[in-house]
């Protein structure tokens, strides 16, 4: 067993948080949570005096096999001959590299947002299973979209061996069926679909976009087996099509050389109804702002008014695209979603329950309380006073384990 006392508890609800908390773990769940005074034999008590506790965070919308890692991006695409041996040796090692970042930086579970196939799955497994340091992997393994869409006919082009393993490219109805049942057998855990005809490296070549019927097809077969669906849109038109279609979830939904200005009520409207998730990835936004500051401000301005009007907001960040390192992209993303108008206190919801909730997971993960899995971050000073300070991690603890322990005895 596992006692950490003294809180300073921010447990993931959105309450305001409490002092001088106690959290029991047993094994890899919290047993309790409260003010509790006396532990049984043998219990490994850690005095978080001073501390803020908070769920482990998670990242809804990340590349582990991104091309790369920690280089701040100048064009989206230009991946150097460097980059790619720097990705292939990460690869070889099961992302050894990117595990740990995200990992040292309090992010202890990930939605991989496509990625090579089946390489991630087996990952995930290892993870699961103890025989890998990482965080719970979450992934719908590779990218469905239009024969050459976006990213097999943009950021892939030309890498066989890449598009063949994290891309499939559909035309037809009844092929996206076969695909998804396929994807469900493999043991996905969702479906990821782009809905958009922007290509990011090009903004003046558009790029074919998946059609409708075959997205609604997704989504259909995806919802027969409980797996959600996620999208990737690039303006409010192609956002509107895909909760149309059934997406479960929007990412970006706007990107380069899409209309950021028209934001309709529709749309909120739509939203709010069904429940649809928004994961705006305000940090790549960010990382590319000098080269599309309209894309930047759009894309905080549809956070504002989509978050004032109550729609779900899940932080993702796109990192593992050049310009935003895993890991410490999700403290970025909550960081501009604190700018974008939304209190520290609701950006920590979206790292945390609406993050699990989106994954489908919120009876699981997400929050600090008795019965869910024990992925638990301790941070110094304090985040609800200036977002930043999630950053400041002493402690991380993912399935009732310590992975990090920099707390001062
Ligand atoms: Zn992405």
């Amino acid at each position: 067993m596992l006692a950490l006392t003294n809180v300073r508890l921010i447990d993931g609800t959105g309450h305001d948080p409490i002092e001088n908390m106690a959290i029991i773990i047993d094994g890899n769940r919290i047993k309790n949570v409260g003010l509790v005074t006396s532990y049984p034999d043998n219990t490994n008590v850690v005095d978080l005096r001073g501390l803020t506790v908070m769920p482990g965070l998670i990242d809804c919308h990340l590349h582990l096999g991104g091309l790369t890692v920690d280089k701040p991006g100048k064009a989206i695409g230009k991946v150097s001959l460097k980059d790619m041996a720097s990705f292939f040796f990460d690869y070889s090692r099961n992302y050894a590299h990117r595990r740990w970042l995200a990992i040292e930086n309090g992010v202890t579970t990930i939605r991989s947002a496509g990625d090579h196939y089946p390489h991630i799955i087996r990952l995930r497994d290892k993870i699961a299973a103890g025989k890998l340091v990482g965080p719970r992997i979450f992934a719908p393994g590779p990218t469905i979209t239009a024969p050459g869409g976006h990213p097999a006919g943009t950021i892939y082009k030309g890498n066989r061996y890449i598009i063949k393993n994290a891309t499939r490219q559909i035309a037809e109805v009844s092929s996206a069926r076969e695909e998804v049942r396929r994807l469900v057998e493999g043991g996905v855990d969702c479906i990821k679909a782009i809905y958009s005809d922007i290509n990011p490296m090009d903004i003046t070549h558009k790029v074919p976009r998946l059609s409708l019927d075959v997205l609604e097809v997704l989504a259909d077969e995806a919802h027969q087996y409980n797996l959600r669906l996620m999208v990737h849109t690039g303006s409010p038109k192609e956002t509107m099509d895909a909760i149309k279609a059934g997406a479960d979830s929007i990412e970006h939904g706007i990107l380069p050389g899409g209309d950021s200005t028209e934001f309709e009520d529709d749309l909120v409207k739509m939203m709010l109804d069904k429940g649809t998730f928004f994961v705006p990835t305000l940090a790549i936004a960010w990382a590319y702002k000098e080269a599309y500051p309209a894309v930047f401000s759009g894309l905080k301005q549809a956070v504002k008014i989509l978050h004032s009007a109550g729609v779900n907001m899940a932080a993702g960040t796109d990192s593992g695209t050049p310009g935003v390192v895993i890991g410490k992209g999700l403290h970025k993303e909550l960081e501009l979603m604190v700018e974008a108008g939304i209190s520290p206190m609701e950006a920590i919801t979206a790292g945390t329950r609406n993050a699990a909730d989106n994954l489908g997971k919120a009876n699981e993960l997400g929050t600090i309380e008795s019965g869910k899995l024990a992925d638990i971050i301790a941070v110094s000073r304090d985040p609800l006073k200036d977002i930043r300070d999630t950053r400041e991690i002493k402690l991380v603890i993912k399935d009732g384990k310590i992975l990090v322990n920099r707390v001062s005895t």
